[in-house]
């Protein structure tokens, strides 16, 4: 933990040395763990691809092939993620360029939870009110079909591309009567109840979106993953190499994306994953106890709260905070993890920024020991997060064999585009799992890439409509 220029405070401030060194313990990874888990995670992979029903499903996307670049037309994708809906209108002109136009809305906790079709009742409206006012302003003929791509970052079953069940809710939703629907239809109901004018083409999961979106970009683009309010991965996989599949006679050749739902790796066991009690806090409070424990180690919904409940614990051993009133700190999930991205952002000398988190949003006065070692805490805590990500990313690029080759990996979401040294955090725990080479696998931001992507899928989708059962073959 770099607390540079702090020893002096430290001295008569509770926060003594050894306690920092205990919550550095309790984050860090070193490269012999790092490499133990890419090792398990890889077999994680790999008995996703040879059975149905595991715990990282692996689920096909039925998204075959790569675009060529060379799509084009109009079309809507509505990206349902876990902080934001968004309403694109994508316009591809071919040759890797595209527009986009969008417009977003932040889902409320309520929205999270309440009745499903109610959810999709608010989609449907959100799409209406866009398509208005993109008529209003010309840019879409009225009585126009739009094709639509339906991102859903949610694990959903899928046996082609415009129908899926939903396995789980993740990321803190539960809307009621989703959990085993084809959404697809729960989404088309919506819409026609509110009379839109769209044709629902493509069902796709953000990470597949990312993945193709930033293939149509930069073709070395082979692995797709989010760093958002979620955590997860796609990449493209031979059909060959899919156990599960060889009864549909597709081609051993054919490539097709894998939504891996990697959020789910070490959950129930809870073998691989260094958890400190915080991870284990957040796990049991939490709508699914025991789901997602590698999500929940790593992405923007639970960063936040790891940083909360160390205060919380440091607030109740009268380290930080005494005599004040913390009361604001107590609500569950009230510490967005965008404060950890501020804080390591604070260059200042007397911290000022982190001053001002604290003041302005708890009503709490702090002294400069406590800031120092805030800051010093939101990067344990986000080193700890872009480390084990890498290990995921690893994984993949060892199960694909293609380090010597290198690749690059196209990744979307608020953690990896805002927070500061993500990505070079992501390198540095690549290099750590596989030395030198770890430089031949680099990271690109997929800007976009879960509407772009959708908009790109549903095209492919249109194109390849005549050629049978896999309805993008
Ligand atoms: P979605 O997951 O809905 O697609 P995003 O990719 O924008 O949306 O991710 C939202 C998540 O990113 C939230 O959990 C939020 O706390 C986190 N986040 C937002 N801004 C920042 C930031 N500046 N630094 C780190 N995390 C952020
Ligand atoms: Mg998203």
């Amino acid at each position: 933990m770099s607390l540079d220029n702090t020893q002096s405070i430290v001295e008569d401030s509770p926060i003594t040395s050894e306690l920092i060194q205990k919550y550095e313990k309790l984050f860090t990874l070193t490269p012999e763990k790092m490499r133990s888990i890419v090792d398990a995670f890889v077999e994680t992979l790999k008995r996703g691809l040879e059975q149905y029903g595991q715990v990282v499903p692996m689920i096909p996307a039925f998204v075959f092939g790569w675009p060529t670049g060379e799509e084009t037309g109009d079309y809507l994708a509505l990206d349902l993620g876990g902080t934001n809906l968004r309403v694109c209108l994508v316009t591809l002109s071919g040759g890797g360029k595209f527009d986009i136009k969008q417009k977003k809305y932040r889902l409320t906790e309520e929205q999270k939870q309440m009745e499903g079709s109610l959810l999709f009742d608010f989609c449907a409206d959100s799409l209406s009110a866009f398509l208005e006012s993109a008529q209003a302003e010309g840019t879409i003929k009225a009585g126009a079909e739009l094709p639509m791509g339906f991102t859903f970052s949610y694990p959903c079953q899928q046996d082609r591309i415009d129908h899926g069940i939903l396995i789980r809710w993740t990321k803190g939703f539960g809307n009621p009567n989703v959990e085993g629907f084809d959404v697809t239809q729960l989404f088309a109901d919506s819409l026609k109840k509110h009379n839109v004018p769209v044709s629902l083409t493509a069902l796709v999961n953000d990470t597949t979106g990312a993945l193709i979106a930033s293939h149509y970009t930069n073709p070395r683009t082979r692995i797709g993953v989010i760093l958002g309010t979620g955590c997860n991965a796609a990449y493209a996989e031979r059909v060959g190499n899919i156990p599960k599949m060889k009864d549909l006679g597709i081609p051993d050749d054919t490539l097709m994306s894998i939504n891996c739902e990697w959020g789910a790796f070490d959950s129930f066991e809870h073998k691989h994953l260094p958890r400190t009690k915080y991870d284990e806090i957040i796990d049991l409070t939490s709508n699914k106890p025991h789901e997602q424990a590698f999500e929940k180690c790593i992405s923007g919904r639970y960063l936040g709260e790891i940083f909360r409940l160390v205060m919380k614990e440091l607030i109740d051993e009268g380290v930080i905070f005494l005599g004040k009133d913390t009361s604001k700190l107590n609500e569950e999930y009230c510490f967005d993890t965008a404060y950890l991205s501020t804080m390591e952002s604070d260059m200042t000398p007397e911290l000022l920024t982190i001053v001002s988190v604290f003041s302005q949003h708890y009503k709490i006065e702090t002294t400069l020991a406590e800031r120092q070692f805030f800051k010093a805490l939101a990067n344990l805590i986000g080193t700890r997060s872009a480390r084990l990500a890498s290990c995921g990313m690893a994984a993949i690029v060892k199960k694909l064999d293609i380090l010597d080759e290198g690749c690059s990996i196209g990744i979307d979401g608020s953690l990896y585009d805002m927070y500061p040294g993500f990505k070079e955090r992501i390198h540095e725990g690549l290099t750590d799992i596989f030395g030198e080479k770890g430089k031949n696998v680099v990271t690109h931001h997929a800007e976009d890439g879960s509407g772009l992507g959708s908009a790109i899928i549903a095209a492919m989708t249109k194109t390849r409509k005549d050629k049978g059962f896999f309805t993008n073959l």
